[in-house]
């Protein structure tokens, strides 16, 4: 639940800056959540390469994705800022980021939900179920390319191991200036 401040403080069209600490401390009371995550901008994604990235991030821990309307992608990460301390105050009020300083809480997600955000994957799978029921064509060049690319690994295999067998039998005094093991410098 979003704190519930004094409403004065909600309806002041103050900048962020003008407000004191303990305006801040107020309007956040009982919630440290923007000191617990961080949300970075990513390219909204388009190629198959790059859907295949953000499924595999999305594998890890800690890691999600939102959308925002129109098309704007987010990663988010779970993790607490290390300047948080035990009592959900940051220890580092006074010379914090600006970043920090300039987020209105006022304009906290908690207490007005984001109408913007259009998808939410937690989960790899989660990303994979929204493209093929909302992008199918992506999702469909999704998968051939990663068949594309199991077919192109399948056939360098055998090659591969063309090449190191030819090299296993390749005398190592081929090699460019390198006598072979053993062998006698010429006299
Ligand atoms: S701005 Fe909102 S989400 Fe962030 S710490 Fe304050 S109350 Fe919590
Ligand atoms: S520096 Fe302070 S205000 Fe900023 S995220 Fe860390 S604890 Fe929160």
């Amino acid at each position: 639940m979003a704190p519930t401040p004094d409403e004065t403080i909600l309806d002041d069209d103050r900048d962020v800056l003008q407000l004191s600490a303990d305006e801040n401390s107020s309007l956040c009371t009982g919630c440290t959540r923007c000191c617990e995550t961080v949300c970075v901008e990513i390219d909204a994604p388009r190629a198959p390469w790059e859907y295949d990235q953000w499924v595999w991030v999305l594998h890890h821990r800690n890691l999600e994705i939102y959308v925002e309307k129109p098309e704007r992608w987010f990663l988010h990460i779970e993790t607490r800022c290390e300047k948080l301390d035990h009592a959900g105050r940051c220890g580092i009020y006074e010379t914090r980021p600006a970043l920090c300083r300039e987020y209105d809480p006022r304009n906290c997600e908690r207490r007005a939900p984001l109408s913007d955000v259009s998808a939410w994957f937690r989960t790899a799978a989660d990303l994979e179920r929204w493209l093929a029921e909302r992008r199918p064509s992506h999702w469909a060049r999704l998968l051939a390319h990663r068949e594309a690319r199991e077919n192109a690994s399948a056939k360098a295999v055998p090659a591969l191991v063309q090449i190191a067998a030819a090299a296993a039998h390749e005398p190592a005094t081929r090699l460019p200036g390198v006598a072979a093991r053993g062998a006698q410098p010429e006299r």
